[in-house]
């Protein structure tokens, strides 16, 4: 993704630096970035001269001459970032790092792209009315703001930050969503994979911020994987393809839709444990009332979760064992399971690691809709960047 940014790569660099980092010291820019001070010096003056950065009083304690440490610019921008399911269009307000500003919701009345354009055009608009405290906020960055723009995430394949290839949920296919959005709204804006925008969420402002290689683990209508391999997104064609989720874990008595048994779909996602419960326990029941059942001490529905929790940690060995980075984010509405098992699953995920890799560091993510969004103002940040 970075790789298509216009602005030189020093410069995209130094950028992420001070937005994700600032306030941050030239002398620890120098270090990060490898460059010599005069090297230094030379990138950030048209930031300054542009008011893109600001140079904060002296806080350096070190003998010496004081350093006065480099921050982006407070109102330097808003972004609006969107999560947009089969039924709802989800809108967080951004600062340039992805801080919420406000948010809201709206059940989708239309799936025709050009309607959800259209919804998208109106949420943004009505942030021009919000009652006075947000508005204080939101109507001051916009007014001032060098950057801005909007960002959406859908499940489903996406091309080039724009053109949604296939997305079941919604039944688009071939839609050049980003050129509707623009044409309705006149703001620039990316279109991606929900779990690419969580990644690079998670990434740049995240709780994995300053780690090179990690992974992303989601559980909810689907089973999600994301990667940061050397501190860049791994984003390929198949990336949109929900490959994570056939990632063989255990066995179970049924296929999922691409005709596996025991794949991550069938014993993690959450309509694959309300299917097993049902092959199970005998009866029909959903997710909430498996974990209440296996909560209360139900064996039928105990085994399901104990099963999943197993499968759940499986799936953390492999996928630290096969990128050799310790790092796991785990994400999406079905954590309820981690919530009930964590033990189990870190238990059962040690188990196939060897002793002597490194310990296994599990961050979670437990926000709901709004990592989603948020992500996807990410993207938009970074958008914005290139086009500086
Ligand atoms: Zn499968």
């Amino acid at each position: 993704m970075l790789a298509d940014m216009s602005l030189g790569n020093s410069e995209l660099a130094l950028a992420r630096q001070v937005l994700t980092r600032g306030p941050v010291h030239r002398a620890e820019l120098g270090e990060r970035l490898g460059l010599s001070p005069a090297s230094l010096t030379r990138l950030i003056r048209p930031f300054l001269e542009r008011g893109l950065f600001v140079e904060l009083g002296p806080s350096s304690a070190c003998v010496g001459r004081p350093s006065k440490p480099l921050d982006i610019r407070e109102d330097i921008g808003v972004f609006y970032g969107f999560k947009l399911t089969g039924k709802v269009l989800q809108l967080v307000v951004t600062d340039a790092r992805a801080n919420p500003l406000t948010q809201r919701s709206r059940v989708l009345l239309s799936r025709q792209p050009e309607a959800v354009a259209e919804l998208v055009a109106t949420m943004v608009e009505e942030m021009a009315h919000l009652p006075a405290a947000a508005e204080n906020v939101v109507g001051r960055a916009a007014s001032h703001a060098a950057m801005t723009g909007i960002g959406i995430c859908l499940g489903g394949k996406v091309c080039n930050g724009r053109t949604v290839l296939r997305a079941p949920f919604l039944g688009w296919e071939d839609v050049d969503f980003a050129a509707m959005v623009e044409d309705a709204t006149g703001l620039a804006t990316v279109v991606d994979n929900d779990l690419v925008a969580l990644t690079e969420g998670i990434h740049w402002f995240g709780s994995a911020r300053d780690v090179t290689d990690f992974c992303v683990i989601t559980i909810g209508a689907g089973v999600g994987w994301g990667l940061v391999v050397h501190d860049q997104i791994v984003n390929t064609p198949d990336t949109g393809l929900g490959l994570g989720g056939h990632i063989p874990l255990g066995e179970s008595d049924f296929a999922c839709p691409a005709g596996h048994h025991g794949c991550a779909y069938t014993l993690l996602s959450q309509p694959g444990l309300a299917q097993r419960a049902k092959s199970v326990v005998g009866e029909a029941m959903d997710y909430e009332e498996l974990l209440a059942r296996a909560a209360a001490g139900e064996a039928g529905p105990a085994k399901v979760v104990s099963d999943a929790a197993n499968a759940l940690g499986r799936f953390i060995a492999l996928a630290t064992n096969l990128t050799m980075s310790p790092t796991v984010v785990l994400g999406g509405e079905g954590l309820g399971l981690w919530d009930m098992a964590s033990e189990q699953v870190l238990a059962a995920a040690d188990a196939e690691r060897d002793p002597d890799a490194a310990p296994l560091r599990v961050n979670v993510v437990m926000d709901g809709f709004l990592s989603w969004a948020r992500g996807a103002a990410a993207m938009a940040v970074q958008q914005a960047l290139a086009r500086l």
